[in-house]
């Protein structure tokens, strides 16, 4: 692996030195791992400079026409190269990915000025989240001047996209007052830009209505402070109506942050993802272990049938971590 001849390729811009620096970056071989380390190390400085937009929604409410639409806009309107990665919990544990598939970016796929990869499938959604994060290095350095991150909206996929992204927008469909209850009050509390997508045909006014609603909502939620207040607009990713105003809100998200506050953001964001790492990688080491998988078959039945209690069985599991090599691990 030659890494200052790929470094060479991607500040060109090449398409085939990104690739395989992503595939490099998503490698969990020693070996690999620490050539990415290199990597990573020279490219940081030509990183940082793409806008990093995080989108979520159910599967089904449009996030990759919602991708190709925005990306057709941003290449053709606004003159920007735009990068695609996402963050698929399923590809987790399956190894297969329903998000970033090419087939469902038809015209984003063969834009000249995109770049569309799948979710790695690197075993935990840790193992995903760095690989993802250290393929946006890679796509800043080659030049890209916005990354989306694709996820979608189960569990704790959308949290650790919000940890890498300056803006998250989250997709959402026309519901009634009481359907509004259900949308996890969690993501409204990570969410930055919210769009009523499929506001076309019939259901434009039933999209706008939902939009009023929840904006009255956020207001309520956040009256008193002067925090960002999440915008909640609607669209039409099908017809490209309103994406326009979608991505001039994604601005206006950022002019708000400015330049110090976007700094601290991604200051403090690296650090959360330190430490993030540090817990998975800890966390797969233990699992790995044969000596902790001894003790935790039986006292998972010591635990169930009521024997002993949850201290007593971590500080037993906790006495053979601290008397065996179990977080050196196996690299
Ligand atoms: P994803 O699972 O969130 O990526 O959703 P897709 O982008 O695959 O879209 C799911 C379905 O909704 C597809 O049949 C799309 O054609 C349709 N769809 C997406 N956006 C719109 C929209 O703005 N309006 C309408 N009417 N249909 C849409």
């Amino acid at each position: 692996m030659d890494v200052d001849e790929l470094v060479t390729g991607i500040r060109s811009g090449r398409r085939a030195a990104v690739s395989r620096a992503i595939t490099l970056v998503e490698s969990s071989r020693g070996d690999h791992r620490s050539a990415a380390r290199d990597l990573l190390t020279t490219l940081a400085p030509q990183a940082g400079g793409a806008v990093r937009v995080g989108i979520s929604g159910v599967p089904g409410v449009g996030k990759s026409t919602f991708i190709e639409a925005l990306g057709e806009y941003l290449t053709t309107e606004k003159g920007l190269s735009v990068g695609v990665l996402a963050v698929d919990p399923s590809s987790v544990r399956t190894g297969g990915s329903v998000l970033g598939d090419k087939t469902r970016m038809a015209k984003l796929s063969v834009n000249p000025k995109a770049y569309i990869r799948p979710s790695p499938s690197a075993g935990t959604l840790g193992g995903v989240a760095r690989a993802t994060s250290q393929a946006m290095t890679v796509l800043e350095a080659a030049g890209y001047d916005v990354v989306l991150i694709e996820t979608v909206g189960v569990g704790q996929s959308e949290i650790t996209v919000a940890g890498m992204v300056d803006t998250f927008l989250f997709l959402t469909l026309a519901r009634t007052g009481d359907q509004l209850q259900g949308i996890k009050k969690g993501i409204l509390e990570i969410a930055d830009v919210i769009t009523v997508n499929k506001a076309d045909g019939e259901r434009v006014r039933e999209a706008e209505v939902t939009a009023k609603d929840m904006a009255g909502a956020l207001r309520l939620v956040h009256a008193g402070t002067n925090g960002w207040v999440p915008p909640v607009l609607t669209c039409s990713a099908l017809e490209g109506t309103g994406i326009d105003t979608v991505w001039s809100r994604i601005i206006r998200h950022r002019e708000f942050l400015g330049d110090r506050g976007l700094r601290e953001k991604r200051a403090q964001q690296q650090l959360e993802f330190t430490w993030a790492l540090v817990r998975d990688e800890i966390e797969q080491r233990l699992r790995a272990s044969d000596d902790v998988r001894e003790v935790r078959t039986r006292l998972r039945e010591q635990i169930l049938s009521g024997d002993i209690t949850a201290p007593v069985a971590a500080d037993e599991i906790l006495a053979v971590i601290e008397s065996t090599d179990v977080l050196r691990g196996t690299e």
